[in-house]
């Protein structure tokens, strides 16, 4: 008899605080990623992951530490008043009032991603919804929405509640003039979600920039969607990146 063959699959969890050292884990992970690929801009950024026990308290970055630096021990847990009841460090104004509006009006979210990245904010001027012309892009085919305003930076939570409105229940939001916004039932799915949209945002400025790009079919798109944009496609999409990062930095997990 062959062996069976070996693939990653999603780990379910007792303990919170195992679950909560998980999360943390992935998401230290996912800001190293992020740096890698060049997600940082400054001091924009940052990726939310909701508290396993505390549904209403989500784990960020804090405020002006490099995405190269973060490890699992430099995360903050911020309450729903935007206090920070874990760490030393302060948290971004904008985090929290864009991540707790997401996190409060989709229960179903676990993580949140939000950067300044090239292509992504380059994509956002245009207002306009990515099409779907590589297999790719499908995982977004009717499931990503444009915030068709911009008001400057983010402060305000009812600024925050008009994006998680138009965010509604799709996967990702393109917030015009400002950059991409994914969401996940893991950390590993709205960091994928996030890495593979702004390379979509590449793909089609390129293309466009090239000539007249032909789009996939409807029914195609859809039916592509359904193979490449689940919640669990977009989880192990993931993991030979955290497998990778954790080789090549395993100080991340400290
Ligand atoms: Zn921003």
């Amino acid at each position: 008899m062959p062996e069976p063959m070996k693939l990653p699959s999603k780990m379910t969890f007792e303990d919170p605080a195992e679950e909560r050292l998980h999360r943390k884990q992935r998401l230290a992970a996912t800001f190293r990623l992020f740096s890698k690929f060049g997600f940082d801009e400054g001091v924009a950024g940052h990726v939310t992951a909701r508290d396993p026990e505390r549904l209403d308290h989500f784990w960020v970055n804090p405020f002006a530490v490099h995405f190269g630096h973060i490890s699992v021990s430099d995360l903050i847990l911020v309450n729903h008043e935007g206090e920070v009841v874990e760490g030393d460090r302060p948290v971004n104004g904008a985090a929290f009032a864009i991540h707790s509006q997401v996190h409060a009006a989709r229960p179903d979210v676990i993580a949140a991603a939000h950067t300044h990245s090239v292509y992504g904010k380059s994509w956002s001027s245009l207002g306009r919804p990515l099409d779907p012309i590589t297999q790719d892009v499908c995982a977004f085919y009717d499931d990503h929405a444009v915030f068709d305003d911009y008001t400057g930076v983010v402060l305000d939570i009812e600024e925050g509640k008009r994006i998680a409105h138009a965010v509604g229940e799709n996967k990702a939001a393109i917030l015009r003039n400002h950059g991409l916004l994914t969401v996940g039932h893991s950390v590993d799915e709205a960091a994928w979600w996030f890495i593979t949209m702004e390379r979509s945002c590449q793909a089609q400025l390129l293309a466009e920039a090239a000539g007249t790009p032909v789009l996939i079919d409807p029914d195609m798109a859809r039916l592509t969607a359904s193979q490449v944009g689940s919640h669990v496609a977009g989880w192990f999409s993931f993991q030979p990146l955290y497998d990778r990062i954790v080789r090549e930095q395993p100080d991340l997990l400290d």
